[in-house]
C-alpha cells in the first residue's frame, strides 16, 4: 500500500524571462525538499503552474534543475484570477516517504508569502539544508541522493569529442584507422619539440615555472613581430609585452578563466552558433546566461552580435576567427566596426586557434587592438598548427590590466613543464610551421575542389578543416565512414544534420577519405533509390 502525501509552495518572479523563472522554480523546489528533509528520490511527481504573465519558460524545468531528474514533472498555465498575485509560480510535489513527525512544511517565498501567512516563514524554523543532509545520510543505501549541485551545472551538455582511433579499432575490429575529426596536425609535432620533451623528462620531479617566464617572453617577441608586420600597425612602434601574455592548459582553460573572472551570476555571454562549444560551457560554469547568435549564411553575423552585446550586463563576447566548424572569417572592416560598436564594459575575445592557416588578405588578427589597449583578448593555441594538442598549451594576449585580473583565477602550475619546453621549441621551428601551413593550404584546396566536383556545397574555409553539405543524413554517412576506418565529425551536433566536418590530412589520407566517401555515398544512394 502506497500512501502519498503532498507539499505545496509558491514563489513570485520579478521578470518574465527564462533565467528568472527557472531560478525561482529551482529555489522553490530545493526549499521544499530541504525544509521537509526530503531528497529527490522521495518525490514521485511534481506539478507546477504559472500565471499567464510568465510564459518565457516552463517552471517544471526548474524542478529538474533542483535535482528532480527522473520523475514526471508537469507545467500548466493558471487561469488568470482578477486581483490575483502577478508573476507567480505554484508547485505541488507528491511524496512517497514516511510522513514527518510534525506537519509537512509548505513553502511560500517572495510576495507569495502573502498567500499563506499561516504557512510562510515555517521553513525558517525547519532545519537548514546541511543539517538535513547530514542527519539523513546513511539511512539509505544511496548516500548521494540528497546532494544538490548548483543548478547551472545541470544545464551543461557534455562535450562531444572526436572518436579516438583506438576506440574505433576496438569496436569495429579494424587495424587501419585515420582520424580527420579534431583538426590536429597530420605531420605530428615538430621534431625539435619532441627533442625538448625528451630533454626535459628528467626534470619532471620539479614543479613547473608557474609564471611560464621564458614562454611568455618568447611569445611576446614572436607576437610583437606580427604586430609590426600588420600594415595598419606599420610605423606605430606597437609591441606586445610579456605582461600582456597569459598561458593556459590549452586555450580551453583560458576561455573558462575569462568567464570565471568577468561573468557575474546571470550576466550575458554572447557567441555565434554554431561555433566552439567551450564558450557556452564556460558561461554555464560561471552561472552566466548564454546568448547564442545564429550565423548568417555560415558567417558570423557581426550586426546581430553587436546588437546582442549592447544589452546591459554583457561582459564577454566570444568569436572564433576563423570560425569552427565553418572555417569562415570576419574581415578587417567587419571587425573594426564591431569593436567600435561594443559598450566600454564589454570584452571581445577573438579565438584565433586557426590563425596560422588563413591566406585571405581580408583577414586581420586582433593583436593590433590589444597593443592599443582596447578591451580585446586574442586566444591562440599550440594544439593546431604546432601539433601539440596532447600537451595542452594555449595562450591569450590582452591589455596587461585584464591579464592581471585573469591571473587571479589561474591554477598556480596550470601549464606543465614538458608543455612549456615543447611550446618554446615548436615556436622556434618555423620550418615545421611553414610545412604544416603549406600542407593544409594545398589539401584544403584539393578537398574543396573534389567535394565541389561531387556536387556538394563546401563552405569556403580558411582553417584546416572543411564543412560541407552532403545533401543526405550525415550521421549515416559518418557511421559508414567509420566502417571504412575514417573518423570525421557530423554536422548534427552543430545544427546541420546533412553536413560533415573533415580535417585536412596528409595527401594520401585526403584521397582515402574521398574514396571512402564515394563508396559510402554510392551505398546510401542505392539503398534509398
Ligand atoms: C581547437 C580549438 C581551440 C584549441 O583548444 P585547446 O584547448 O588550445 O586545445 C580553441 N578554439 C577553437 C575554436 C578551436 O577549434
Amino acid at each position: 500500500m502506497v500512501f502519498l502525501w503532498a507539499l505545496r509552495g509558491a514563489v513570485t518572479v520579478n521578470e518574465n524571462n527564462r533565467q528568472a523563472i527557472l531560478r525561482a522554480a529551482c529555489e522553490l523546489t530545493q526549499a521544499l525538499l530541504a525544509a521537509n528533509r526530503l531528497g529527490p528520490e522521495d518525490i514521485v511527481a511534481g506539478f507546477y503552474t504559472s500565471t499567464p504573465d510568465l510564459d518565457a519558460a516552463f517552471p517544471a524545468e526548474g524542478g529538474r534543475l533542483a535535482g528532480l531528474q527522473e520523475v514526471p514533472l508537469l507545467s500548466a498555465q493558471e487561469v488568470a484570477v482578477p486581483g490575483g498575485l502577478a508573476r507567480c509560480i505554484r508547485a505541488m510535489l507528491l511524496v512517497d516517504a514516511p510522513r514527518p513527525s510534525g506537519a509537512p512544511v509548505h513553502v511560500y517565498l517572495g510576495e507569495a508569502a502573502r498567500l499563506r501567512p499561516d504557512w510562510a516563514g515555517r521553513q525558517a524554523e525547519a532545519e537548514p539544508l546541511e543539517a538535513a543532509v547530514s542527519s539523513r545520510s546513511g539511512e539509505r543505501g544511496n548516500r548521494c541522493g540528497r546532494i544538490v549541485p548548483r543548478p547551472n551545472i545541470l544545464q551543461i551538455a557534455p562535450y562531444v569529442p572526436g572518436k579516438p582511433i583506438e576506440e574505433v579499432k576496438r569496436e569495429l575490429g579494424l587495424t587501419d584507422v585515420i582520424k580527420l575529426a579534431s583538426n590536429e596536425n597530420p605531420l605530428g609535432p615538430s621534431p625539435r619539440a619532441q627533442a625538448a620533451i625528451r630533454a626535459a623528462a628528467g626534470q619532471v620531479h620539479i614543479y613547473p615555472d608557474g609564471n611560464a617566464f621564458r614562454l611568455r617572453h618568447a611569445l611576446a617577441a614572436h607576437l610583437s613581430a606580427q604586430v609590426g608586420d600588420d600594415p595598419a600597425g606599420k610605423g606605430r612602434s606597437l609591441i606586445i609585452s610579456a605582461e600582456q601574455v597569459m598561458v593556459g592548459n590549452g586555450s580551453d582553460e583560458l576561455i573558462k578563466m575569462l568567464a570565471e573572472t568577468f561573468v557575474h551570476p546571470g550576466d550575458r555571454v554572447v557567441f555565434p552558433t554554431p561555433s566552439f562549444s567551450e564558450y557556452e560551457f564556460a558561461c554555464r560554469v560561471a552561472d552566466g546566461t548564454p546568448v547564442a547568435v545564429p550565423l548568417k549564411d555560415f558567417r558570423v553575423d557581426v550586426e546581430a552580435i553587436a546588437a546582442a552585446a549592447r544589452v546591459p550586463r554583457t561582459p564577454l563576447v566570444f568569436i572564433a576567427n576563423p570560425n569552427n566548424p565553418t572555417g569562415t572569417l570576419i574581415s578587417r572592416p567587419e571587425l573594426e566596426w564591431l569593436i567600435d560598436q561594443l559598450p566600454p564594459e564589454t570584452i571581445l575575445v577573438l579565438d584565433e586557434a586557426y590563425y596560422e592557416f588563413v591566406d585571405d588578405p581580408a583577414y586581420t588578427p586582433g593583436l593590433l587592438w590589444v597593443a592599443e589597449g582596447r578591451p580585446v583578448v586574442v586566444l591562440r593555441t599550440f594544439s593546431k598548427i604546432y601539433g601539440l594538442a596532447g600537451l595542452r598549451v594555449g595562450y591569450g594576449v590582452a591589455p596587461a590590466e585584464l591579464v592581471a585580473l585573469v591571473q587571479r583565477v589561474r591554477e598556480p602550475f596550470n601549464v606543465n613543464s614538458l608543455a612549456q619546453e615543447a611550446a618554446l621549441a615548436a615556436l622556434e621551428d618555423t620550418d615545421h610551421v611553414a610545412r604544416s601551413r603549406q600542407l593544409v593550404r594545398e589539401g584544403r584546396e584539393e578537398l574543396t575542389r573534389e567535394l565541389t566536383a561531387r556536387g556538394m556545397r563546401v563552405i569556403p574555409s580558411q582553417a584546416n578543416f572543411l564543412y560541407f553539405d552532403l545533401g543526405c543524413d550525415g550521421r549515416e554517412v559518418f557511421r559508414r565512414l567509420l566502417q571504412e576506418g575514417v573518423i570525421v565529425r557530423t554536422g548534427d551536433i552543430f545544427g546541420n544534420p546533412t553536413f560533415l566536418r573533415v580535417t585536412v590530412g596528409l595527401p594520401e589520407q585526403n584521397r582515402r577519405f574521398l574514396a571512402a566517401l564515394d563508396r559510402v555515398l554510392a551505398a546510401v544512394r542505392s539503398k534509398d533509390g
